[in-house]
């Protein structure tokens, strides 16, 4: 019988939650909703070294913000939670009877050998690795009587729980995205599945036992746990859980936007992008890293950029909603080979996503935006919302984020102060001052001032006087931006109006050469 598709993003709070790891939760996601299974968050906080504060609710509320819902598990209502508890430092009593297991079925076995012990060994011995063949060597219970492996831990010694791995058998991984991966068990070591320092299991228990007693049916997650795969595997089968074991998709990495290697936490900074899905402050090290939500991104198109690194679709299509992808998204689709992390293409994706938005709906988006420019520049704001609108229909094209619009459209609110030197001396030419005094008495005559009124008395005046069409009307859009740039002139006089319109060309003839 097919199993309920259940699976689970299980990241630990170490830190922001890295931009690779959203993707890990996105395709377990789109896995599980396309199945309609559950998709669960479990905290995997057994290193308590390496605990960050803050980075629990930081992972819940990023995923919130991309719109990757959890069914069970951490930050879900609790009545929803029936294999919980979902932290595992809070299932310390469930590992250890799991820990006695392996222990009373020889699976597993007690060292004390101490970290300096530890090291000398591996001075001693060349590529030392605790296994089959150096472990009679040791300080552990394989070696010592039971009288004195009591003893020892009735005196308080520290020790540790190994797994002991039974050297050449074969250890198959069916990976959903790999295929068969096989090994021989003599090159994995016997892990550490327990410290009694801290009364806690490490990573590799506390999953497997997790990822079983939660029923999970498959385990999608980074490639970097692959070599890992084989100890779980044989970890299932010592517990007796191979036959129920989860399916393993192990996804590609994240490279560098060169390729050359794995794409780092650092990276970000290093290179100008951000690697978080929100901007995070590391509480311990005071660090502020930069976020995709803070940078202006859309999630809709942080998803679809994420969904597309690593795995496509059979056709050309790019643009994929959250709803899209759960009916297209397959295991099989996901590629092999690592995925080059293309920021360029995430502002594009921005921008596709910001072309199809409501021009009203990126206006009130934009007017905080504008507000806080407008009280820095001491300016109020004498355009009707609905002129707003219309601005933000003739700039957006130009722009990736919102806030964009402001460097693009900040003609519109405040009078030029100064005029580009460049425009200037390419456009700014000998006769374009009377040219515009000419064109001034023009427009002030103007009672009609729409654009296809404007537009042919202009363009006449012009023809009369032989003048150049060019010169002019860029003479003209340098006193009403400041330079030149800007959408089509009769859009700019229409948004400014007659009385500001004119303005401007006085303004500029007092000052302009
Ligand atoms: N806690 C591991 C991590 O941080 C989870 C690995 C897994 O999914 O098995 O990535």
């Amino acid at each position: 019988m097919n199993k309920k598709v259940r699976v689970r993003f299980a990241p630990s709070p170490t830190g922001a939650l890295h931009i690779g790891g959203v993707r890990t939760a996105l395709y377990n996601y789109l896995f599980a909703r396309q199945h309609g299974g559950d998709m669960l968050l479990r905290i995997e906080d057994t290193d308590s070294s390496r605990f960050v504060p803050g980075a629990e609710e930081y992972i819940i509320e990023s995923l919130r913000w991309l719109g990757i819902e959890i069914d069970e598990g951490i930050g879900v209502e609790s009545e929803l939670n029936t294999h919980g508890p979902y932290r595992q430092s809070e299932r310390r009593e469930i590992y250890h009877k799991y820990v006695s297991e392996l222990l009373e079925s020889g699976n597993a076995y007690i060292a004390f050998d101490t970290p300096e012990e530890l090291e000398q060994k591996r001075l001693e011995i060349k590529n030392f690795q605790y296994d089959a063949t150096t472990r009679n060597q040791m300080r552990n219970s394989l070696v010592m009587s039971k009288q004195e492996v009591d003893k020892l831990i009735a005196d308080g010694a520290k020790y540790v729980v190994r797994f002991k791995v039974e050297p050449n058998e074969e250890v198959v991984v069916d990976d959903l995205i790999r295929g068969e991966v096989r090994i021989n068990s003599s090159i994995i070591d016997d892990k550490v599945i327990y410290k009694s320092s801290d009364d806690l299991p490490t990573y590799h228990l506390a999953n497997i036992v997790d990822d079983h007693l939660m029923e999970i049916s498959h385990v999608i997650r980074g490639e970097e746990w692959l070599p890992s795969a084989p100890l779980h595997v044989l970890m299932y089968r010592a517990f007796g859980w191979e036959q129920s074991m989860p399916k393993f998709a192990h996804l590609p990495l994240l490279l560098k936007p060169d390729g050359n290697g794995k794409l780092s936490k650092r990276d970000g900074d290093r290179l100008g992008f951000p690697v978080f899905p929100l901007e995070f402050h590391d509480e311990k090290t005071g660090v502020v890293s930069s976020g995709y939500r803070e940078s202006g991104y859309y999630p809709e198109a942080v998803i679809n950029f994420l969904a597309l690194l690593g795995w496509h679709a059979t056709g050309d299509k790019e643009i994929y909603s959250m709803d899209d992808l759960i009916k297209e998204f397959s295991l099989e689709r996901v590629s092999k080979s690592g995925a080059k992390f293309d920021y360029e293409k995430g502002k594009w994706f921005n921008h596709q996503y910001l072309m199809n938005r409501d021009d009203s709906v990126i206006a009130s988006e934009f007017k905080p935006i504008l507000d806080a420019h407008l009280s820095e520049e001491g300016v109020e704001c004498k355009l009707t919302l609905e002129q707003i609108v219309h601005i933000v229909g003739l700039l957006k094209e130009r722009v990736n984020f919102v806030s964009e619009l402001w460097e693009q459209s900040n003609y519109f609110f405040v009078a030029p102060k100064e005029y580009d030197e460049k425009s200037l001396k390419k456009r700014w030419k000998e006769d374009s001052k009377s040219q515009m005094r000419e064109l001034l008495s023009v427009l002030e005559k103007q009672d009609d001032w729409s654009a296809s009124n404007l537009d042919t008395v202009v363009m006449s005046w012009i023809a009369e006087k032989g003048y150049g069409v060019g010169l002019v009307m860029n003479a003209f859009r340098i006193c009403l931006v400041g330079a030149a740039r800007g959408p089509h002139i009769w859009e700019i006089t229409d948004i400014l109006g007659k009385e500001e319109t004119i303005r401007r060309v006085k303004s500029a003839l007092d000052v302009l050469p």
